[in-house]
């Protein structure tokens, strides 16, 4: 683990140097206040901090403060190392934001102890941040195929119509569902309907561009919100969709399965003021008529004059 180690006296920098490299630590040296506080607003800065309290810059209590008030999400355990030993200095340590504090001249045990301590917290502070990251990825995916659920793909579609509103930009949207896909579940069993699933909604993710998003609206239904797409552009990609899933079957236990989709696009176009609800009606709308006129292909919304197409 990396420390910091923040000191105007080298002398007093050195010892401490060698006792947490003897221990095992990786040591980054600050020699006054400006120095240690460069490093502690860079994003992969040490957690472990070691400060001297008096030091030319910014001193160590003012230090603790500004990191205390950053709103960083990153935790950086602090220990005050420093001469100054009166209650009155240990209260304001503390209260300034400092974890622990230690005493000069201190004894290399207690250094070790307490810097064992911070390791502590700081490693339960990791596995809480990561158990939060779990369950934040959980709450917005689909746990079969990876994609975002039906939640968050309708919260991207808000959040990108909010700001193609403010940039007067496009937002498409497409609505996809497999056609007869009740029949593959009855052939091939529902386990393989769901390894098709999975497989449909990795064709889709690769046919979007990186800033365009997936999610499974439905049991067999998909959502895409594609930011600054006019009609044109959602339809090509719309038919690139149709194809990458009709083309080559999708292989269950040496099974070839073939699958096709409907798709169903919808745009609201720079000014128009079509609501999120409206929006997924409209693309829901030319799906339907995807179905109606024989499943497996790509219809854009009656919202838009445009005449429906065939396959090209
Ligand atoms: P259409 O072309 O009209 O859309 O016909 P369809 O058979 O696809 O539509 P229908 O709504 O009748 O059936 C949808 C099927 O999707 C039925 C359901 O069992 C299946 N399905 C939904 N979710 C899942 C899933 O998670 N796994 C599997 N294997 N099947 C699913
Ligand atoms: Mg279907
Ligand atoms: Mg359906």
């Amino acid at each position: 683990m990396r420390v910091l180690v923040a000191d105007d006296d080298i002398i007093s920098r050195a010892v401490v140097k060698a006792l947490l490299l003897k221990w095992g630590y990786e040591v980054l040296e600050a020699g006054d206040g400006n120095q240690a506080w460069d490093i502690l607003k860079e994003k992969d800065s040490p957690h472990l901090v070691l400060l001297d309290w008096v030091m030319p810059g910014i001193n160590g209590l003012e230090l603790c403060r500004r990191l205390r008030q950053s709103g960083d999400n990153t935790y950086h355990y602090i220990i005050l190392l420093t001469g100054r030993d009166s209650k009155e200095d240990i209260i304001g340590g503390l209260n300034a934001g400092a974890d622990d504090y230690i005493t000069k001249p201190f004894m290399p045990k207690e250094l070790e102890v307490r810097l064992r301590v911070g390791r502590r917290i700081l490693d339960l502070q990791q596995s809480l941040n990561d158990a939060l990251e779990v369950q934040r990825h959980q709450a917005q995916h689909d746990r079969l195929t990876g994609i975002f659920n039906h939640v968050e793909i309708l919260n991207i579609l808000e959040k990108e119509l909010d700001r193609a509103r403010r940039q007067n930009g496009n937002l498409a949207v497409i609505m996809g569902d497999l056609d007869h896909f009740k029949k593959v579940n009855d052939t091939y069993g529902h386990v393989a309907g769901d390894a098709v699933l999975v497989e449909v909604a990795a064709r889709m993710k690769n046919n979007i561009r990186l800033y365009d998003s997936g999610g499974r609206y439905g049991g067999e239904e998909f959502l895409l919100v594609l930011p600054g797409c006019n009609a044109e552009e959602t339809m090509t990609i719309a038919y690139r969709i149709l194809k990458s899933i009709s083309k080559e079957p999708v292989m269950f236990n040496n099974t070839p399965i073939t699958v096709t989709i409907s798709l169903g696009v919808a745009v609201n176009r720079a000014g128009e003021k079509t609501t999120t609800t409206e929006l997924v009606q409209l693309a829901d709308a030319a799906l339907y008529q995807a179905k109606q006129s024989g499943r497996n292909r790509v219809e854009l919304t009656p919202h838009f004059s445009s005449p429906s197409s065939d396959l090209p």
